[in-house]
């Protein structure tokens, strides 16, 4: 079944991949994550990595589809640390010492299977295309993100229905409240949190 994405609204790799899954607080949050290739396909939209990177990833999880699945397991723990690290600087201006460490150890682990590079004029991490490197990417990007100037604009949408969805407002007076106006601005969302909830149910007859 196709399901509409919703856009990319994060302003953060880290945050993108974290909004993956779509109302969290509901009975039954909306996973688009089911399989490895959802994850490749889901970097790929939020520039995690590039074609070619996609490419070589669908071909290996293809050859190792028990490996490919094992790290998709691994790659949504993270997600789930990555969101509750940022989800709770956006509420409450902190962080649980345990999502610090999940997040902490992400990064050292993709830090160990990098290499420094120069890219154009600036150097930076490269990996050779493991199944592991959405996981590596989005873990260094929560770093940068946790580590620069933007944490204190990190926020989570203002919805009502659960969204939770996390942003970087950049607005110039850090006025937004919303993921995006075309969505939970105008009940989009919901709408389509309902139609996905009736297709599952009329699968599963
Ligand atoms: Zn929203």
């Amino acid at each position: 079944m196709a399901v509409e994405l919703p856009e990319l609204v994060g302003g953060a790799l880290c945050l993108d991949v974290a909004n993956s899954v779509d109302g969290r607080v509901l009975e039954e949050p909306l996973d688009y994550l089911a399989t490895y290739a959802d994850l490749v396909g889901w970097a790929l939209r939020a520039g995690g990595l590039s074609t070619a990177e996609a490419e070589a990833l669908r071909a290996r999880a293809d050859a190792d589809p028990e490996g490919a699945r094992d790290e998709l397991i691994r790659a949504r723990a993270l997600r789930e640390s990555v969101f509750a690290l940022f989800h709770g600087y956006a509420q409450d201006g902190a962080a649980r010492p345990d999502q610090l460490a999940a997040v902490q150890e992400a990064y050292t682990d993709a830090l160990r299977h990098a290499r420094l590079e120069p890219a154009g004029e600036d150097l930076c991490w490269t990996w050779d295309p493991d199944l592991r490197l959405p996981r590596w990417r989005v873990a260094q990007s929560a770093i940068d993100l946790a580590t620069g100037s933007s944490l204190g604009r990190v926020k989570a949408c203002a919805s009502q229905d659960g969204c939770q969805y996390l942003f970087v407002d950049t607005s110039k007076n850090g006025s937004r409240r919303w993921c995006s106006m075309t969505d939970c601005g105008n009940q989009a969302k919901s709408k389509r949190l309902t139609a996905r909830r009736r297709a599952d149910r009329t699968e599963a007859r």
